[in-house]
């Protein structure tokens, strides 16, 4: 099956019992045994459920990948990814990366004796630098948060195995429609799937793919020891936005390459990061590793800095002044005292993230709405 053919039927078989388009929910804890020491495949939703397994297969599918491991946010996805190592294990890490990943490594993990690099990773040169004996894990984000920095997974996926290590890639501003990681050499995938992969605002949830079946295992366990599972209705929900992905993946990656170039040609504005834009750094690997646009995130900056940043952000109006991306409604982000609050001013300047950098995640609106609520926006800000 093609891409946008598995996106709706991939993993999705109907109800054998009543013929049913829609397979059911499984809103079930536990299941009845046949006889002691005997199941039907399933005893306890926390292990497995069937309607998670559905959901588990589908995203595999869509990222070309063998299995899938559904976990309750997205943080808790890298939570376990991260916690497959242990003490004296370290991991080299992308500098620009979700606050909440920094928080994880520096204010929970480091507890637990995992030891991190931060480097630029769009340098594959600072991650080959970073590597030690004890290097289990490179971990990067391309496109990055909030600074769009672009990654060279081929090259990320050398450099690691030269070293023994795997590659773990997050990629949930991609999305397996423009980006397959695997593809490209890495060994695991991670989405926050409340984002593009659900697509609608209306679920917490994250995913781990990999290929090697003790990775899967490893997870599987986790999954059961620690219990930060999705609920089934979640799975299900998460299921139904997939089988929209390509449309509306399409839809955001257009909007949004109009918005870059709105943006770059306005004179209040001085610095766009996109990778669809000719003179981003970034686009020269971009276009050489992405299919079918860029996606659908946005980051800028105003002439007048922080305080013209802010007056924007406080007069748009569709834009809806919101923490999270990749939902149908355009949202705009002041990632610095929002997303990325937890990261130490000092450390956010150092990587780039000032705090007048703006983000936004252009919706599936009309372009022309989206495009004059900025103007409109622009005009009110005074500097
Ligand atoms: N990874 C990236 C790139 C993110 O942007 C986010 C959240 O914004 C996460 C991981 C964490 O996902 P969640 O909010 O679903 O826990």
């Amino acid at each position: 099956m093609k891409f946008d053919t598995k996106c709706v039927r991939a993993a999705i078989a109907p109800d054998p019992t009543t013929g049913a388009i829609v397979p059911p929910l499984y809103q079930t804890a536990t299941y009845v045994l046949p006889e002691v020491g005997q199941d039907r495949g399933f005893d306890y939703t926390r292990s497995s459920n069937p309607t998670r397994q559905m959901a588990e297969e589908q995203l595999a599918s869509l990222e070309g990948m063998i299995h899938g491991r559904a976990f309750a946010s997205g943080m808790s996805a890298v939570d376990a990814v991260f916690r497959l190592f242990g003490a004296g294990d370290h991991i080299v890490c992308g500098d620009d990366v979700y606050g909440g990943v920094t928080r994880l490594l520096d204010r929970v993990l480091d507890r637990a004796g995992i030891a991190v690099t931060y480097v630029d990773a769009s340098q594959p040169g600072e991650i080959a630098a970073a590597m030690r004996d004890e290097t289990r894990l490179v971990w990067i984000e391309t496109p990055t948060n909030p600074l769009l920095k672009v990654a060279d997974v081929e090259a990320a996926a050398k450099i690691a195995h030269d070293g023994q290590a795997l590659l773990g890639v997050d990629s949930t501003f991609a999305t397996p429609y423009h980006l397959q990681p695997a593809e490209l050499g890495a060994d695991i995938v991670m989405h926050s799937t409340t984002k593009y992969l659900s697509g609608h605002n209306l679920i917490i949830g994250g995913m781990v793919l990999v290929n090697d079946d003790e990775v899967a295992d490893g997870l599987r366990f986790l999954q059961k020891s620690i219990g930060a599972v999705p609920s089934p209705f979640d799975c299900w929900l998460l299921m139904h936005g997939l089988k929209t992905l390509s449309l509306r993946m399409a839809r955001h990656s257009s909007n949004a390459a109009q918005v870059a170039t709105f943006l770059a040609e306005h004179p209040k504005v001085a610095r766009v990061a996109y990778p669809g834009l000719e003179n981003d750094p970034g686009h020269p690997i971009a276009a050489r590793q992405m299919r079918n646009g860029f996606s659908g995130m946005v980051s800028f900056e105003l002439v007048g800095g922080t305080p013209a940043g802010i007056e924007l952000m406080n007069a748009v109006q569709l834009c809806a002044l919101a923490e999270s991306l990749g939902a149908v409604e355009s949202m705009i982000t002041h990632p610095s005292s929002m997303t990325h609050a937890d990261v130490p001013k000092e450390e956010r300047e150092a990587r780039g993230l000032t705090d007048g950098l703006v983000r936004i995640s252009v919706g599936i609106e009309d372009p022309e709405d989206i495009l004059a609520d900025l103007d409109h926006g622009l005009e009110e800000v005074s500097a």
